[in-house]
């Protein structure tokens, strides 16, 4: 059985974007009232008395925008200090990360992944729901002070939309080729706003892949928390191009991780919400952490049984109704 090892924690379920692939264009979100967001004390007190007694190792920070959270560089600190966390990332936007990437990285972050999926101002403004003036060279400019501050592996992830910007993957991919970054494309998943895109939603991974092949030839590599993965590299680039192909290539077999949302609901699988626990109100009604850790350890143990193929077999629970936003991609 995989060794579940990995907890990515929602900060936060609202985002300042909202990207056609995330979330609904119009339609309201049912978002998280602050008092029934997890407070610092009750992540930290999860992560020291549940996850890590359990084996947990590496954490993510997502959300939602995890930086738009109150107090987030404190919140890194408390976690990266921790003795029992030997890996700690966090994916973002970017958009406010040109002021907070010194913070956090002196809070003891490393490793950071970065939402760009558009190197033209119009398409990315498009893809992120933007009608005002452009979020494009404020992103970009996050994405920039990471760079200058040393984060490594710094993980650039484009979800390929077809008509989109499915036509910006060789530009994409060739940021690496002088730059120690690593560009990884990502099938879109039917969740969120998955009725927009119609039938062809994703562009298979190996198509992307010959389109490289042919252009520059592509080699087989590796980066630091590879994950889901498969990476290669440009002849001679100094970055990576990784393809993250869940569409195509199922790898719930190799799934080595749970979600714990911004309310405090831990889900088993992204796709598949069978035998979610709500640890929040858990703590709140003062039940005792080493029985949480009894409830947490039962769930990891029907992980294998509670997976993306099994909703697709239609065996698992097929509620579906949650966005990567309010999950926590
Ligand atoms: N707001 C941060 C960001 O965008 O990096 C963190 C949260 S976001 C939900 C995490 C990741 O989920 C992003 O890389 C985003 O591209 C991805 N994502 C969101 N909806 C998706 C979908 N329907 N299919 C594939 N990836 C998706
Ligand atoms: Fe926000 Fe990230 Fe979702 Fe885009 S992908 S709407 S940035 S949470």
């Amino acid at each position: 059985m995989n060794l579940v090892d990995y907890l990515r924690i929602s900060l936060i379920d609202r985002c300042n974007f909202r990207c056609q692939y995330c979330m609904p264009a119009e339609a309201a979100l049912d978002y998280v009232l602050p008092p029934e967001l997890l407070t610092d004390a009750e992540i930290l007190t999860l992560v020291r008395e549940v996850f890590a007694p359990l084996g947990f190792r590496k954490f993510r920070l997502t959300g939602g925008e995890p930086l738009l959270r109150p107090g987030v560089v404190d919140l890194v600190r408390e976690l990266a200090t921790l003795p029992t966390t030997e890996d700690l990332a966090l994916t973002t936007n970017a958009f406010l990360l040109a002021d907070l990437a010194q913070p956090l990285y002196d809070a003891g972050l490393r490793r950071i992944n970065i939402s760009l999926d558009s190197l033209d101002a119009d398409t990315f403004d498009q893809i992120i729901g933007n009608r005002g003036r452009s979020r494009w060279a404020q992103t970009w400019a996050g994405i920039q002070a990471a760079h200058r501050v040393g984060f490594d592996p710094l993980k650039i992830n484009t979800v390929v939309i077809p008509g989109l910007n499915d036509g910006e993957v060789e530009g994409l991919a060739a940021l690496t080729l002088d730059r120690h970054w690593h560009v990884r494309f990502i099938e879109f998943m039917p969740i969120g706003n998955a009725a927009l895109f119609g039938d062809r939603a994703w562009i298979p991974s190996e198509e992307l892949r010959q389109r490289l092949r042919a252009r520059w030839g592509l080699e087989p590599a590796s980066v630091r928390g590879n994950g889901p993965a498969d990476v290669f590299q440009l002849p001679g680039a100094l970055g990576t191009v990784g393809f993250i192909s869940q569409m195509s290539e199922c790898f719930c077999d190799r799934c080595n991780r749970v979600r714990l949302a911004a309310d405090g609901w831990l889900r088993p699988c992204l796709l598949n919400e069978t035998g979610q626990i709500d640890l929040k109100t858990a703590l709140r009604q003062g039940q005792p952490t080493a029985e949480l850790r009894d409830r947490v350890r039962a769930l990891l143990t029907l992980k294998p049984e509670i997976n993306f193929k099994e909703r697709e077999r239609g065996t698992g629970d097929r509620t579906y109704s949650r966005t990567m936003s309010q999950i926590g991609g």
